[in-house]
């Protein structure tokens, strides 16, 4: 959360910055601020000194590009927040960058002082004045107090002094063609470019720019100047690092079109599945393929899924596939609760974390955990060089590319793709499955970017359903066997987006509870892609009808409308035949469509949900 962006060159930083936040909006937007250095400026005493100049404003990145607007800004150094707030009140004043009370230093942060407070205490027994109730004005005013001329000096000390997390771009107006950057447990890339260098959270941030990035590591420190870039450890010693080549094209972080990148990221899932498919393909030499291979089941006795949110409702997912091919006992838990439970883990278990952004907070914090009780750690992530990328034993990349909208569509079906790869691999590992049924899933998941396909050609009925929905206050997703694993899913999509109300239960627990809530304003979208079970859902299908709700049907099992009484509440969507196990993959194309309708047909800012940002790197 939060994103942070620097930029040093022969161009005006201002646009290349705003440009930058746009890009890194996902991130936070509860405001946005960027801070430059003009040079030559006349103070009020009409003498010629370099000058900050910090604009920023309450609300979206909108906001802050009418006032750049108003009065344009030219400089060659700058750097930019938008924020996602954490401590202190989204306002003009708690906005990012921060200054030290004498103007020499700005910051922009994202993270958390876990320790602002001491610190703070200590700064104002010293006189010094803060003027805004954020935790991270503190880095600014540490860094001032410490500086004495030597700034590489002032952020090792205030680094030291530093608990929490941190991604840092400091300016110094002593050193006013410098960049300094620093992290701890929150990303940050320094980006090479011909007319500059930058640094920024994220890659989307600078792919306009250059595709040439470093990944910075905790505790390092970037010096970027106009011209060159080097690398500090902690000690103040120059460190060499590899430059990484993104592979993701710049369009890919634009919305080529569509009205929110949410629906574009939906429309490029048969793209994203092949993709991913086609990275782990028997046989292939690729780093995915080489990772599978190195796993070997036999070496443990369970697996625990850990993740938060969308990659958790994966892990469920997984979690039934896995199961049912492998017979090897799966738990899944939530990566925040994960380390506070004395998980059950040891030498003999395989620890699956799932993030999209690879930086999630308490995914990372779940991934130390297992790996100090000794376990096997493998990630499944999106982006290359994160975090928990890079300290798990093992990684698996989704082939998604960026995404974009805060609401996760594309990268959670690529991660269902890996989960089903990781059930054959071991399913044939642990002689369950032969090589043929092996030959047989990969065919199978061939096949499904063509279905998603189909799925995405009936976008026009399932937004002319959306759009009648939009009344609803309560939607229930229910769902047997398969189908329950992928309802959770469903459920939290249409509360991100469209703040409706809703709940996912199996089918046959309605009747031990939440059945009491059904009356004839409720919706219930009843999933049935397990034709053995088609009968059990239809009997919870009636169930609710006779209490008063309408129904909508997604599911492959012939489904015969015979224009009586019951039939008149329910609207189907047929989806294409597949394997049960890969059914949810189809499902939740038609559950993702019919949030981003029901949120479409409310006028609601789809890709920047209330309340919520993407990459969430605050526990
Ligand atoms: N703690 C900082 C603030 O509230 C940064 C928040 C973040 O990175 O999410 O301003």
């Amino acid at each position: 959360m939060c994103g942070i962006i620097g930029y040093v060159g022969k161009e005006n930083a201002v646009p290349i910055i705003v440009s930058g936040l746009k890009k890194l909006e996902y991130r936070g937007y509860d405001s946005a601020g960027i801070a430059v250095c003009l040079k030559s400026e006349k103070n009020e005493k009409d003498e010629l000194k370099n000058w900050f100049k910090v604009v920023k404003q309450k609300g979206r990145l909108s906001a802050l590009e009418k006032c750049l607007q108003a009065k344009p800004l030219i400089s060659s150094i700058g750097i930019g927040h938008t924020r996602w707030a954490t401590h202190g009140e989204p306002s003009d004043v708690n906005s990012h960058p921060h200054m030290g009370s004498k103007n020499k230093i700005a910051v922009v942060h994202n993270g958390i002082i876990e320790n602002y407070r001491q610190l703070k205490e200590r700064l104002l027994n010293k006189g010094i004045e803060f003027a805004s109730q954020t935790d991270s004005e503190v880095i600014a005013q540490l860094a001032e107090y410490y500086y004495n001329g030597d700034i590489m000096e002032t952020v090792v000390k205030v680094a030291s002094r530093l608990e929490g997390s941190y991604a840092l771009g400091i300016m110094c107006l002593e050193q006013p063609d410098t960049l300094y950057a620093i992290r701890k447990d929150n990303p940050l890339i320094v980006g090479l470019s011909e007319h500059g260098n930058f640094i920024a959270s994220d890659v989307p941030a600078v792919l306009k720019h250059t595709n040439r990035v470093y990944y910075m590591e905790d505790e390092e420190i970037a010096v970027l100047n106009r011209d060159t870039v080097e690398f500090f450890n902690i000690d103040k010693e120059p460190i060499q690092k590899q430059i990484e080549t993104i592979t993701w094209s710049p369009d890919s972080a634009e919305k080529g079109g569509y009205r929110h990148f949410m629906l574009k990221e939906i429309m490029e899932q048969p793209r994203v599945v092949r993709d991913t498919v086609q990275s782990v393909l028997p046989g292939l030499n690729s780093e995915n393929r080489t990772v599978i291979e190195k796993i070997n089941i036999g070496d443990y006795d369970k697996i625990v899924v850990t993740a938060c949110g969308s990659a958790y409702n994966a892990g469920i997912v997984g979690k039934h596939v896995l199961e049912k091919m492998c017979r090897i006992p799966i738990e899944v838990d939530l990566a925040s609760e994960f380390r506070y439970k004395s998980p059950l883990v040891d030498s003999r278990t395989l620890v699956v974390l799932i993030s999209q952004s690879g930086e999630t907070a308490d995914t990372i914090a779940a991934l130390r955990e297992a790996k100090s009780l000794g376990a096997a750690t493998l990630s499944i992530v999106n982006v290359v060089g994160s975090t928990i990328a890079k300290e798990a034993d093992f990684t698996l990349y989704t082939s998604a590319g960026p995404e974009i909208a805060v609401a996760t569509t594309k990268a959670f079906t690529a991660q269902l793709i890996l989960l089903y790869v990781l059930s054959a691999e071991f399913a044939v590992q642990s002689g369950r499955l032969s090589g043929e049924e092996h030959r047989w899933l990969f065919d199978e998941m061939l096949t499904l970017p063509d279905k998603i396909t189909q799925i995405l050609e009936q976008t026009d009925d399932i937004q002319k359903y959306a759009s009648e929905c939009v009344g609803y206050k309560s939607i229930f997703f229910i769902g047997r066997n398969i189908d329950y694993s992928i309802v959770p899913e469903g459920s939290l999509k249409l509360k991100e987006i469209s703040y409706v109300h809703s709940e996912a239960y199996a089918g046959g627990e309605l009747k031990h509870g939440p059945i009491s809530l059904i009356t004839e304003d409720a919706l219930v979208v009843a999933l049935s892609n397990s034709e053995r079970l088609f009968g059990k859902i239809m009997s919870n299908v009636e169930q609710v009808i006779s209490r008063g709700a309408k129904v909508l049907l997604i599911g492959n099992c012939p489904y015969e409308d015979d224009s009586g009484p019951v039939c008149a509440k329910i609207s189907h969507i047929d989806i294409p035949q597949t394997l049960e196990y890969f059914s949810p993959s189809l499902s939740v194309i038609v559950l993702q469509l019919f949030s981003y309708y029901v949120a479409a047909n409310k006028g609601l800012d789809i890709d920047k949900p209330r309340n919520l940002a993407k990459s969430v790197t605050v526990e």
